[in-house]
């Protein structure tokens, strides 16, 4: 890598991943995928033994859900929503007429029934809830989706559509609340195991705009998000690779989730960004994973 080289030209002069022409969306390679699958295995190897129930879902999510879950109060600016064509020859004629002239063809596009999910807990509440009352010891899920957020960067780091893993817990503050502390320890374990440096830190959403800044405030002053942070991109601006987000009873009003005894639901979850992680192991151990420290390829499996 040159002085002037970014990251990311690194990463797609190696053909780690290949450029598509829109900034944040790559298409990887077999060896950026085999490193995602070995960090997929080692939060597994962490959460397997706590018995969560494993979802995966569709990048995808019901409009409707992501509508009440405030996505568009909150973050208009990351939002993404699926459009169709749902008019009649005529229509169909315009969007010719437009795509041969370059005019906007935007026009014919009706919003569809689907969002792009933002992250990987929101689908799953509405379907946790529709269960009916969580059992005694409440609920775990083991959750992955690929994300659609619109932050078109330079940074590798910031892409417009990567992976989340997460496990999600709900049930009574205290469970919820000790949930996130055990995850905040092994997250600092897995950190560890992979041969990287990361630090903890409070942190927010990026809510949008000037009303945005109290929820951000509010967010801070309750301790209700850290993030695993580690130097991707540079060592004075750290990447945000694993999150612990308490959410209070937010999304089990939202949804009507109860515990056993009638309370309100509380939920936390722990996200991992996969390709935010695979691109600190490249960054830090270098683009050839063969040249990795033995322990962290033996771990990873790659
Ligand atoms: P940031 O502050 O960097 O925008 P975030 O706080 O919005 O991230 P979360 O909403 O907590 O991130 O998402 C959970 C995890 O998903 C993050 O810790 C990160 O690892 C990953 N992630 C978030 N945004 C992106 C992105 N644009 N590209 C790749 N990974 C991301
Ligand atoms: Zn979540």
């Amino acid at each position: 890598m040159t002085d002037t080289e970014t990251f990311l030209d690194g990463l797609f002069d190696a053909g780690v991943l290949i450029d598509t022409g829109v900034e944040g969306l790559y298409a990887r390679s077999g060896r950026f995928e085999a490193i995602i699958e070995g960090i997929d295995a080692v939060v597994s190897a962490v959460g397997g033994g706590d018995g969560a129930e494993v979802l995966r879902f569709p990048p995808g999510m019901n409009r409707q859900v992501f509508e009440k879950t405030g996505y568009m109060k909150n973050f208009p600016q990351l939002a993404g929503t699926v459009h169709c064509f749902c008019g009649d020859d005529a229509g169909h004629a315009e969007i010719i007429a437009a795509l041969d002239e370059g005019r906007d063809w935007a026009g014919q596009q009706a919003l569809s029934e689907i969002a792009l999910t933002p992250a990987a807990c929101y689908p799953l509440y509405p379907l946790a809830a529709r269960r009916g009352p969580l059992p005694e010891d409440g609920r775990l899920f083991d959750i992955l989706s690929y994300c659609f957020r619109h932050e078109p960067s330079k940074e590798a780091t910031r892409m417009q559509m990567f992976r989340m893993r997460e496990f999600v817990r709900m049930g009574t503050p205290d469970d919820v609340m000790a949930f996130r502390e055990r995850w905040i320890e092994r997250g600092a374990g897995i950190v560890k195991t992979l041969g990287l440096e990361g630090a903890v830190d409070l942190a927010n959403d990026p809510f949008f705009g000037r009303a945005g800044r109290i929820l951000k405030n509010n967010q801070r002053q309750q301790n209700l998000k850290f993030e695993m942070l580690i130097p991707v991109e540079s060592q004075e601006k750290p990447t945000a690779c694993m999150s612990f987000n308490y959410h209070q009873d937010h999304f089990g009003t939202l949804w009507g989730l109860k515990t056993a005894d009638g309370a309100v639901a509380h939920t936390a979850c722990v996200g991992f960004g996969m390709e935010r992680l695979a691109l600190a192991l490249l960054k830090v151990h270098g683009l050839s994973a063969d040249r990795w420290p033995a322990p962290v390829r033996k771990v990873l499996g790659v």
